[in-house]
């Protein structure tokens, strides 16, 4: 059998296999262009499981783009709560506005037009054109890198080499939207980072490193860097805390928090909270202030409905706040 008919073969078992045992995910059910867009959005930095239920209560609270763009800041960032990366949200946010305002509410059918809204790139146009519209538009993920590079023996691929071999592999597609979401779904549940499952994938009699050892890469890790903040707790008689809105350009912009100053050292006293970040280990010291609060900002009695960022929540909670 020659390569080119072998590899198609691949692809047609690769297809098979995920109509047989793909997930049965709430975004999954639709092809509306917003549903296809928040669910993507959600799960670029956010595991599936933490997504599904998120997902299904955004899309009861804001069920359109219109209800999206309407909607005050504050209650997008508090329905983003817990997921993190709020910039998401605010470039969820932004690209509705746009959407309202340059296509009259319609989410745009163009790839082109997809991509020059904040927040959408071209892994992330991908998706939404070949689900929703049936372009062939490859999505380029950290899944699809994977198995692309383990099945065409290109560990070291460039970028601009995985892009061209994701889009000769949806070229002949008849259904785009399916296949990138079966490649997607291979490496999210059988090509696994560091212990691929190829006895059960259905790729595997194609695939140029089926079987082989993986590599060990060498894994640039993150400085992370540790700060302490002390974090002034203004309360009132009704135990309601004093919350300020945090720039927008900073950790948790936007978000709510109460007023919090850094700390140049180390104090010698425990943290009363530890929250990790990517680059960054908050160490909160809560420090009860009598003074009457300054500035801009808000009492709040309870945190329900409030977007507070959950390093800042637990700390509220261990000071018996509601949330
Ligand atoms: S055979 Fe193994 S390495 Fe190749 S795509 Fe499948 S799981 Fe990944």
């Amino acid at each position: 059998m020659s390569s080119g008919r072998s590899n198609e073969l691949s692809k047609q078992k690769l297809l098979n296999w995920y109509y047989a045992s793909a997930r049965d995910l709430p975004w999954r059910h639709t092809s509306d262009p917003y549903a296809v867009w928040v669910s993507e959005i959600m799960l670029q930095q956010t595991q599936v499981v933490t997504v599904i239920p998120r997902f299904l209560d955004w899309m009861q609270r804001f069920d359109d783009v219109e209800s999206l763009a309407d909607a005050e800041p504050d209650a997008v960032m508090k329905a983003w709560e817990g997921l993190g990366y709020y910039r998401r949200a605010r470039f969820l946010h932004a690209a509705a506005g746009q959407i309202m305002y340059r296509h009259g509410g319609r989410f745009p059918d163009h790839f082109d037009d997809m991509l020059a809204l904040p927040g959408i790139g071209r892994s992330t146009a991908g998706a939404i054109s070949s689900i929703c519209f049936g372009a062939h538009t490859p999505v380029l993920d950290g899944n699809v890198k994977r198995v692309l590079s383990r099945w065409h023996a290109s560990p070291d691929a460039t970028e601009t080499e995985l892009w061209r071999l994701a889009q000769d592999a949806i070229q002949s597609q008849g259904d785009p939207g399916q296949w990138n979401q079966a490649m997607m779904e291979l490496g999210a549940r059988i090509c696994l980072p560091r212990r691929p499952e190829c006895v059960a994938c259905p790729v595997h009699t194609h695939c140029a490193l089926a079987f082989s050892p993986v590599e060990k890469k060498q894994t640039n890790r993150v400085a992370v860097r540790d700060v302490h903040w002390r974090v002034h707790l203004h309360l009132d008689g009704s135990n309601a805390v004093w919350l300020q809105q945090r720039p927008g350009d900073g950790i948790w912009g936007g978000l709510w928090s109460p007023p919090v100053t850094e700390l140049g050292r180390k104090p010698s006293k425990k943290p009363c909270h530890i929250h990790q970040l990517t680059h960054r280990r908050l160490h909160l010291y809560s420090h009860i202030s009598k003074s009457m609060p300054e500035g801009e900002g808000r009492w709040a009695e309870a945190l329900n409905d409030v977007a507070v960022p959950t390093g800042m929540r637990r700390l509220l909670q261990k000071h018996g706040m509601r949330a």
